[in-house]
């Protein structure tokens, strides 16, 4: 039988326009496996009906909502949420996103609770009492695993990574919410909010929670429209290599491996990507992994379940046809 806390686990969940982001409802699901007790929501903002029904089949139990308007993307304000949510629930442990942004809040949790903290979870489940928490290290060529006391006094906060877990879904009634008061600490107040504004290059769906990502490298030459004439029908988020990025081609936000953004999606698609380990170390949790590349000894091919060699130029419009084909 699978061992679980007794005690509560907290999660935050970062509210978008009243939904929770995708990650959130991956947190409670990981939540329902750790402990027989409480999975406890904290949103960071007003939830709707739906998502607190999908909060409720992902597994919470209870929703604390902390209304902290547009200073909610502030880690520092978030942490004191957190804090805050800790006194009243006194969990086991604490999980947040293992994104930019949830490693810092993870860490100034951590401090705030005198706590243990970990960050690029993939894997997370209770032994002897403690929490075993397993990441990818070294480019994805050795995996730990650390084991940290699911202390109540000090509750350990865990940033666990995109993708790494199965939303759990199904029918559940709303979740009750329960107002949180916070006091933002006056460390936290000293950094305002001045602007937040969404990027051209992120338009579409975030490439940290995608389930398919398309992502351009060199090959591709500057055509990132030929990148998403394949992402767009798939609902998929662009990427691309460092060298797309250091052209200039696109964002730096959308540079994916050691330096950028680690992404888990249940497909990546590389156009005209070599496969360097610098860049491969950011997709060790991809599902499917497929390869167009015009270089048959690329090393994109040692770990693509699919691949291509052949021109981006000349595959990719076929790619995109046999889609809409098989649309039709
Ligand atoms: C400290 C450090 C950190 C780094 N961090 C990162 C990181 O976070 N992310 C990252 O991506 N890189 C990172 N790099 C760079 C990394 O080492 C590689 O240089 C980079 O990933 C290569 O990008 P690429 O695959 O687009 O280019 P290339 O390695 O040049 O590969 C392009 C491939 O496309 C093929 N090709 C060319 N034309 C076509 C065509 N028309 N059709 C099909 N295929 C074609 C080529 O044959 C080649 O195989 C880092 C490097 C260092 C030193």
């Amino acid at each position: 039988m699978t061992e679980t806390l007794d005690a509560p686990v907290l999660v935050l969940v970062d509210v978008d326009g009243a939904r929770p982001t995708g990650p959130a409802l991956e947190l409670a699901t990981a939540a329902r496996t750790l402990t027989a007790g409480d999975v406890v929501a904290l949103g960071t903002g007003p939830v709707d009906d739906d998502a607190r029904a999908a909060l409720a089949a992902a597994g919470a139990t209870r929703l604390l909502e902390a209304d902290l308007g547009g200073e909610r993307t502030q880690a520092g304000v978030a942490a004191d949420a957190l804090a805050a949510a800790v006194t009243l629930v006194v969990p086991g442990a604490v999980l947040v996103t293992s994104d930019y942004r949830g490693k810092e809040v993870a860490a100034r949790t951590a401090v705030l609770l005198d706590s243990a903290c970990t960050g690029d979870v993939a894997d997370l489940h209770v032994a002897g009492g403690r929490l075993r928490a397993s990441k990818l290290v070294l480019s994805g060529s050795w995996s730990t695993t650390v084991s940290v006391a699911a202390d109540v006094e000090h509750p350990p906060v865990v940033a666990v990574r995109p993708g790494s877990v199965e939303v759990a879904v199904g029918g559940a009634a709303p979740l009750p919410v329960e107002t949180l008061e916070v006091s933002v600490s006056e460390e936290a107040a000293a950094v305002r909010l001045v602007s937040r504004e969404r990027t051209a290059a992120a338009a579409g769906p975030d490439l940290a929670e995608a389930r398919i990502v398309v992502v351009g490298g060199r090959g591709v030459d500057g055509d990132f429209e030929l990148v998403h004439s394949l992402a767009d029908p798939l609902g998929a988020a662009v990427g691309a290599t460092r060298v797309a990025c250091d052209e200039g081609w696109i964002g730096r936000s959308a540079q994916i491996g050691q330096t950028g953004v680690s992404i888990a999606p249940r497909l990546y698609i590389g156009l005209g990507v070599s496969g360097a380990v610098h860049h491969t170390s950011g997709i060790q949790g991809a599902g499917t992994v497929v390869a167009v590349c015009d270089d048959s000894e690329a090393p994109i091919f040692e770990m693509a379940d699919f691949g291509v060699v052949g021109d981006v130029v000349e595959v990719v419009p076929q790619l995109v046809d046999e889609l809409k084909r098989l649309r039709a």
